[in-house]
């Protein structure tokens, strides 16, 4: 049987009546844009999380810059970001005005540490954006006992934790994309930012309106990003479900954990008192594009993610040397992971794995 990379149908198919029902509810309402269901997902969002405030935007890439703004982040400074992560984790700091300076990772946990980090910092560091990649949740404490704040990219990190709480309550801010792949999805894009800062939390809020509190003085250049109410009604519905789906991560990737598969490539591993809910499972092998192949051609789907980091990407080329970076982009390829994918579907990928790459 054909096994996808992603499966974000099957868990929505309970919810369909319920979905359209938020869907119908926002329509009667007429109003479409920050109103009663982005102030009830905000508040729902906060406490699943454990921070204190949550504010949605537009998409996770605003997150990031809103987020950025509102730490302080301006021309003149730098922001410390990982290659190995999607482009938008670095894209995202250029309307701030600071320059980008591109930290390596550990291939092992694909995310950032102390060590890492520290090698980028220098004195014009204004903060870190520590990437939760795949899920695995960056030591975001390490990184803090630096003296440098962190925003934490948990685009990916939904439903994860971490040994001191969960991506979104761990640094000085954490954004959150809800792109429909994501482990919480919209049907179209939207994003939020949380912080236990009040203060902090009232900039993201005149940012995603133009810079205005009051929707009279403009305060400061800003943005239009909202998240809109339609997505906001249709994420409250998923998110009471958010906590379930990420358990059927974890089972399915402590199954590949404890498969033949260990003896045959490397296996992501969990950041120290991690239980990461994965967004993708991704191996490393020397032999990555052979066994891709070798995979779509049995009906796995495979994929290989930023094969190219972003310090090489043609907008963004920085003359580095991230032997980490490096490592995670040649080999890595991320085999099917969900909510729901059976233990007879992780058996499949595994023997086909085998197959490939077995004696
Ligand atoms: C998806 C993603 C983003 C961007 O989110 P959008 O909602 O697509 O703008 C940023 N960072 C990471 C790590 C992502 O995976």
């Amino acid at each position: 049987m054909p096994v996808s990379l992603f499966d974000t149908a099957t868990p929505l198919a309970p919810l369909q009546a319920e979905l359209r029902a938020a869907v119908e509810r926002v329509l009667e309402s007429g109003r479409y844009i920050l109103g009663p269901e982005v102030s009830a997902f905000e508040g729902e969002f906060a406490d699943y999380v454990g921070a204190a405030h949550a504010i949605g935007v537009a998409n996770g890439t605003d997150a990031l810059t809103i987020a950025l703004q509102a730490m302080g982040v301006g021309r003149g400074d730098e922001v410390v970001v990982p290659s190995f992560s999607f482009y938008a984790s670095a894209e995202a700091i250029a309307p701030t005005g600071a320059s980008v300076v591109f930290c390596d990772i550990d291939p092992d946990t694909f995310c950032v540490t102390a060590e890492t980090v520290r090698a980028a910092l220098t004195p014009r560091t204004k903060a870190v954006i520590a990437v939760h990649l795949f899920g695995n949740v960056a030591p975001v404490a390490e990184i803090e006992a630096l003296g440098v704040p962190v925003l934490e990219d948990a685009a990916q990190a939904a439903g994860s934790r971490g040994q001191y709480g969960r991506p979104g309550a761990l640094g000085t801010a954490a954004t959150f994309s809800f792109y429909p792949s994501k482990n919480l999805g919209a049907f179209g894009d939207a994003g939020a930012i949380t912080t236990n800062d009040a203060a902090l939390a009232e900039r993201v809020r005149a940012l995603r309106f133009h810079g205005s509190t009051d929707k009279q003085t403009f305060e400061q250049l800003g943005y239009n990003s909202r998240l809109d109410e339609l997505q906001a009604a249709i994420l409250r519905v998923q998110l009471p479900h958010l906590e379930r789906w990420a358990d059927g991560r974890r089972r399915a990737a402590h199954r590949y954990d404890a498969s033949a598969l260990a003896e045959l490539c490397s296996l992501p591993r969990a950041t120290d008192g991690s239980d990461p809910a994965w967004h993708l499972y991704v191996i490393r092998s020397g032999r990555a594009d052979e066994l891709e192949k070798a995979l779509r051609a049995s009906g796995i789907e495979a994929r290989a993610y930023y094969r190219v980091p972003i310090h090489r990407q043609p907008a963004m080329l920085a003359d580095l040397t991230l032997p980490g970076t490096d490592e995670a982009a040649r080999t890595n390829l991320a085999l099917p992971i969900s909510p729901v994918l059976s233990e007879t579907q992780v058996g499949e990928v595994v023997a086909a794995i085998s197959a490939v790459l077995g004696p």
